[in-house]
C-alpha cells in the first residue's frame, strides 16, 4: 500500500499524474488482493483456565505463523504471531484472563512491529507450554492453541487427598499419608510385557448362598468421565443446552453419591469446562488404579424424534450395530474439535494401549453395562433393549471394566428438557450408582494382583 502512494505523489505533470493515479489504483487493488487474502484477521479468543492446564486458543480465518518463548524472574510466555494487525477480538483477550487462572497472570496484546503482533503472558508460576495449530474442523476455522501446562504437575492422588477427597480403606481413620494411599507402584513399561497378562482385577466368584456379602478388602475406585468440555460442547439441544454441560452436572451429581458410598472414592477425568484428550482420560483412570470407568455423555441425532438412553461398551471386532459405530466415530472425533497436539506423547501411549488384549475388559465391562443399562431402565426409556458395543476410544484401557452412558438424546426437546432438570440429573446419578453396586455385589474386587 505504501508503494502505491508513494507513486501518486511524485511532482508530474496533471496529465501524466492522471495516468499514474490511475495506475496507482490499479495497482493498490493488485497489491491489496493478494494481501488481504494473507493477512489474516483474528475472529475469536477463547480461555479455558484449569488445574489440569490452562488453553489459550485464538481462532483465525487463516493458518498463523508464530514463535515464542520463556523467560523467567518473574515468568512470563512470549509469543510473536506473524501476518496480523492488532485488532479488537484479539484485544478481548486481555479482559478474558480470570483473576483465578491458574497458570496466567495477565495478558499484554501489542503490535510489535508491522505485521507482527505480540503476546506476553504473564505467569503464576513455571510453565510447559505447548503451542501448535489446529485445521479447520466442525464450525471452527484455523486455530492457534497455547496450551500452558505446568512445570511440576501435582501428583494427582496427592491432590485429591489435599482436598480431602480421596479416603483410605479404613473410613474411620482421616487424611492419611500420601504414601499409603498412592498406587503400591507404577505399573511396568507396556511394552515389556510379552504376553498380555489378565488384565483385569483378581476375583472370587459370587459367594454360592443366595445373600452375597462380598468382603472388601480395600476402597473401590470409581473414574468418572464427563465427555467433551472446552473447545469440545459436545451435541447441542435446540434449546442451546450443551452437552459438556449437562454431562458435568450429572458427574458432579453422580461423584457426590458416591462419596456417600463407605468403601468407594471417586476421581473426575474433568471437574470443569476444559478439555481433556480421550487418551488422557484413560491415562488419568489408569494413574488412580480405577477399578471402573464410566463416561458420562449426551446423544444426539439428526431428526428430533430419537430418544431413550443408552449404554455401550468396547468392541474389539466391530460395532454391534451401525448406529453404535456411528455414535463412536462420533465420540471419538472429540479429540479433533476439542483440539490436540499431536506432536505430543499423549498419542503414543493411547495406541500401545489399544495394542493390547481387551477381551477379559470387555466380558466384564458387558457385565456393568448391564447392570447400569437395566437400573436406568426405571427411570428413562431406552433407545435399545440391550447393550450395544463399538470402538470407542475412551473405553479403550486394557485393565479397566468400562462403560459409556449415553443418558437421552439432548436433540430430542423433551430429553433436553430432563437433562437440564435438577431431578432427572438426580435419578440418572441414582441409577448410575445402583447399577455400580449391583455390578460389585456379583463382582467383588480383591486385593491388587496387578503388579505381574
Ligand atoms: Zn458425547
Amino acid at each position: 500500500m505504501s508503494r502505491s502512494i508513494e507513486i501518486c505523489t511524485k511532482p508530474l505533470k496533471s496529465k501524466v499524474r492522471r495516468t499514474i493515479l490511475k495506475a496507482g489504483g490499479t495497482l493498490l487493488i493488485s497489491v491489496l488482493a493478494p494481501l488481504s487474502a494473507r493477512a489474516a484477521q483474528i475472529v475469536a479468543v477463547r480461555v479455558w483456565p484449569a488445574e489440569d492446564y490452562t488453553r489459550v486458543t485464538l481462532e483465525n480465518d487463516s493458518e498463523l505463523k508464530t514463535t515464542h518463548f520463556l523467560v523467567q524472574n518473574p515468568d512470563r510466555m512470549v509469543v510473536d504471531i506473524e501476518g496480523i494487525e492488532l485488532n479488537p477480538t484479539l484485544k478481548e483477550l486481555v479482559a478474558k484472563i480470570q483473576p483465578n487462572d491458574p497458570y496466567i497472570k495477565q495478558v499484554r496484546v501489542g503490535q510489535n512491529r508491522p505485521n507482527v503482533v505480540r503476546l506476553v503472558f504473564d505467569l503464576k508460576e513455571e510453565v510447559k507450554p505447548q503451542v501448535f495449530t489446529l485445521d479447520p474442523v466442525g464450525g471452527y476455522q484455523h486455530r492457534l492453541v497455547f496450551d500452558l501446562y505446568p512445570a511440576n504437575p501435582p501428583d494427582p492422588i496427592a491432590a485429591m487427598i489435599e482436598k480431602g477427597e480421596w479416603p483410605s480403606a479404613n473410613p474411620g481413620e482421616v487424611a492419611p499419608p500420601v504414601a499409603q494411599t498412592k498406587p503400591p507402584e507404577p505399573k511396568p513399561p507396556l511394552q515389556a510385557q510379552p504376553e498380555p497378562p489378565p488384565p483385569q482385577i483378581a476375583r472370587v466368584d459370587p459367594k454360592p448362598d443366595k445373600t452375597p456379602t462380598p468382603t472388601l478388602t480395600r476402597m473401590i475406585t470409581i473414574a468418572l468421565d464427563p465427555g467433551h468440555g472446552g473447545e469440545d460442547p459436545g451435541a447441542t439441544g435446540r434449546g442451546g443446552n450443551r452437552e459438556k454441560d449437562v454431562v458435568l452436572s450429572i458427574a458432579k451429581r453422580l461423584k457426590a453419591k458416591i462419596e456417600q458410598q463407605p468403601n468407594m472414592r471417586v476421581m473426575l477425568t474433568r471437574d470443569a469446562d476444559y478439555f481433556v484428550p480421550l487418551g488422557v482420560r484413560v491415562q488419568k483412570a489408569r494413574k488412580v488404579q480405577a477399578d471402573l470407568f464410566v463416561s458420562i455423555h449426551a446423544d444426539a441425532f439428526v431428526t428430533p424424534t430419537a430418544r431413550g438412553s443408552s449404554v455401550f461398551a468396547l468392541s474389539e471386532k466391530g460395532a454391534s450395530s451401525t448406529a453404535a459405530r456411528w455414535l463412536a466415530n462420533k465420540e471419538n472425533s472429540a479429540d479433533l474439535i476439542g483440539g490436540i497436539n499431536i506432536q505430543s506423547h499423549d498419542r503414543q501411549l493411547a495406541s500401545v494401549l489399544l495394542d493390547l488384549s481387551t477381551t477379559a475388559q470387555i466380558n466384564d465391562s458387558m457385565k456393568l453395562a448391564s447392570a447400569v443399562l437395566n437400573e436406568i431402565g426405571g427411570i428413562n426409556k431406552l433407545h435399545k433393549g440391550a447393550v450395544e458395543q463399538a470402538g470407542f476410544a475412551v473405553l479403550k484401557a486394557p485393565d479397566i471394566p468400562s462403560i459409556l452412558i449415553e443418558t437421552a438424546f439432548i436433540s430430542n426437546p423433551e430429553e433436553e428438557a430432563r437433562l437440564t432438570d435438577n431431578a432427572y440429573q438426580d435419578q440418572m446419578a441414582d441409577a448410575v450408582l445402583k447399577g455400580i453396586k449391583k455390578y460389585f455385589a456379583h463382582n467383588p474386587p480383591l486385593a491388587r494382583n496387578r503388579l505381574t
